[in-house]
């Protein structure tokens, strides 16, 4: 797979252009002043609120969306997926003129045809591989961190070149960017959400019910869980050394039990359930139950959050937050 590395673009696509940033949340703060310090011109286009109110007093023009829209030739619609559409349709899609840019951090709305841009705009995607404090955090550091790039529409011929730039312009090429599509970027991230971390939550919550129904102390079952950060830092190890590689820096005794039950612990039909979850998304279905639910209000959605908020391991982990706050081994909280 091809990585382009920060040698390997210019920022002279996004050079003399004004880039509206609309939203000054987690991606928008981020990516607005990562962008400025690259050199790029950068105003923010936002609903009155307290983002608003950081983003003036980190020196940014801040404007009406509207006139963000009528004042930038690229805008990044860094506000939450679930009030693009609404947002777009209302404000942005009158006032978009040919050439200009649309930029997106995730590609949902674009690949589930929710928002569809007319064909005289570039729309693009630059996306991030982690959240909006760690980008700007590591830019500051003189790193970066991995994003996707890709075009959805090259109106101008130069929609590529546009998207590098950006991803140079946040530092993400510092890391590496990769080229992909809007689907693949889209259905891969709704795929590690719907894929993984459901069988990892779930194992967690079950792990701690049978632990605590065999008499072990609720709150050193959380500990030993999650809470003391073991289970990060491993998973940090991950990354850093390798999935299995990782698994020297336990005792061998650690290495056997886990690889030894492995499979018997997600059976070969787990397979096929990762399948459907796949095929859920790819097929729109996904799309389409959230859409319901948003449309309805998030009743099930509300339902499902209050009932995992009740449950009795939220009480119990609070002894090891205090012991990992104590401990600093992880660093500061997003
Ligand atoms: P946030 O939830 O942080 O966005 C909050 C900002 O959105 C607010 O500060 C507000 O901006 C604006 N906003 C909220 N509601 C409205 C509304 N109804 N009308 C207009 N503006 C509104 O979003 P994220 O940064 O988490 O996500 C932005 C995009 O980035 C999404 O597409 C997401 O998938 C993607 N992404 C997010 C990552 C992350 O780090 N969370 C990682 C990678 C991609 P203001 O303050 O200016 O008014």
């Amino acid at each position: 797979m091809q990585v382009i590395r920060d040698e390997d673009v210019t920022l002279d696509a996004l050079r003399g252009k004004t880039v509206g940033v609309i939203g000054y949340g987690n991606q928008g703060r981020a990516q607005a002043l990562n962008l400025r310090d690259s050199g790029i011109d950068v105003i923010v286009g936002s609903i009155r609120d307290a983002g608003a109110e950081l983003a003036e007093k980190e020196g940014f023009r801040v404007c009406p969306i509207a006139e963000a829209c009528e004042a930038a030739d690229a805008l990044a619609l860094l506000i939450p997926d679930e009030v693009q559409r609404e947002v777009y349709q209302s404000t942005i899609a009158s006032r978009l003129r040919p050439g200009q840019v649309l930029d997106f951090a995730h590609g949902y709305n674009i690949h589930f045809g929710r928002i569809r841009p007319p064909e005289t705009v570039d729309v693009i995607l630059v996306a991030p591989r982690m959240l909006g404090v760690k980008l700007r955090r590591s830019f500051e550091k003189s790193s970066g961190v991995p994003a996707y790039v890709a075009v959805a529409q090259d109106a101008s011929g130069k929609a590529r070149e546009i998207a590098l730039a950006w991803a140079k312009g946040i530092g993400a090429t510092r890391a590496g960017a990769i080229e992909t599509t809007f689907a693949q970027e889209t259905e891969i991230d709704l795929f590690a959400e719907q894929g993984v971390w459901p069988i990892i939550l779930r194992d967690l919550l079950l792990s701690y019910e049978v632990l605590v129904e065999a008499g072990f102390p609720p709150e050193m079952a959380a500990l030993e869980l999650y809470g003391s950060g073991e289970t990060a830092e491993i998973f940090l190890q991950m990354a850093r050394l390798g999935l299995v590689r990782q698994m020297r820096l336990h005792s061998q005794t650690s290495q056997y039990g886990t690889l030894s039950r492995a499979e018997r612990m997600l059976p070969e039909d787990a397979r096929d359930r990762l399948r459907a979850a796949l095929e859920e998304i790819r097929s729109g279905r996904f799309a389409e139950e959230w859409s319901e639910e948003q449309e309805s209000g998030y009743a099930r959605f509300e339902a499902l959050r209050r009932q995992a908020e009740a449950h009795e391991i939220n009480r119990a982990e609070v002894l090891g937050r205090e012991m990992f706050e104590r401990s600093g081994v992880l660093g500061e909280a997003p």
